[in-house]
């Protein structure tokens, strides 16, 4: 079954349009890569899907199991099951990464019509969730990305996502800054969380990211459309002969 519909979508950022008519099936439990090149508008769309601000949509529409999705607030898309991870995670000094967590953790249970877990119960589920995901516990008491590394920030974007259980990750550029190695660490992080009931959106630029996370359909994107779609061997043939034979289509 279908997850997540997008039909026909058309959005104007300050009287711009940057996509043009763009549509994309994700069915449940299913990995999706987006790629294509620098200002295809793969950032504008995870945003419109996660519901940040200064979008408008002035055609088309989504559809997250079966409802509409564009009627919903950011927190209501989050507690129906959305997650995006952030190309560049924001850093809040002062406040400890627990600390977030378990507010954010506990906000999204709220809206969920769920209780709050109780401290024992918070710091058992973080305990065993980042053990899995091999992120030492100290990573935890510092600041929320303050002076983390890279791989670090990405880890902790993991953690925010296993720990949210979300049906659907848009993951956006997560290779960006990483070195080969954080690379993997991620990647494994991603995987340990896929599943029938999760599906997963992967933007890359490269192929690079596509040989750690297996996806299950590749999508092009150029100039605010889906130009092309097939399947992971897609990946293998745009990294040979790369995007321009897609720009002169989208044209
Ligand atoms: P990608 O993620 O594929 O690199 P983006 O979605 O970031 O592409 O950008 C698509 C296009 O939209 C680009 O031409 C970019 O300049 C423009 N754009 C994106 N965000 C804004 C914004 N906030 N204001 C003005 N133009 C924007
Ligand atoms: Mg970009
Ligand atoms: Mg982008």
């Amino acid at each position: 079954t279908a997850l997540l519909e997008v039909k026909g979508l058309k959005v104007q950022v300050e009287d711009n349009e940057i996509l043009h008519g763009l549509d994309l099936t994700v069915n449940e439990g299913e990995i999706h890569a987006i790629m294509g090149p620098n200002g295809s508008g793969k950032s504008t769309l995870s945003h419109v899907i996660a519901g940040k601000p200064g979008y408008d949509v002035t055609g088309g529409e989504i559809l997250f199991k079966g409802e509409d999705l564009l009627e919903m607030e950011p927190n209501e898309r989050a507690a129906k099951g959305v997650f995006l991870a952030f190309q560049y995670p924001m850093e809040i000094p002062g406040v400890a990464t627990m600390t977030f967590l378990r507010t954010a953790l506990n906000a999204q249970r709220k809206a969920r019509g769920e209780s709050e877990f109780s401290t024992p119960d918070f710091l058992k589920k973080v305990k065993e969730v980042s053990a899995r995901l091999n992120i030492p516990q100290d990573m935890l008491k510092r600041g929320v990305n303050v002076g983390f590394s890279g791989g670090e920030k990405k880890r902790n974007e993991v953690l925010q996502m296993a720990l949210f259980e979300p049906s659907l990750c848009i993951l956006d550029e997560m290779d960006s800054g990483l070195d080969i190695d954080a690379l993997r660490i991620a990647a494994d992080g991603v995987n340990a969380l896929r599943g029938k009931d999760r599906s997963m959106i992967v933007i890359t630029h490269y192929q690079r990211l596509l040989n750690y996370i297996i996806p299950d359909v590749v999508h092009v994107m150029s100039k605010g459309r889906v130009v092309k779609t097939g399947g992971k061997d897609l990946a293998l043939e745009l990294e040979k002969s790369g995007y321009a034979q897609f720009e002169d289509k989208a044209a």
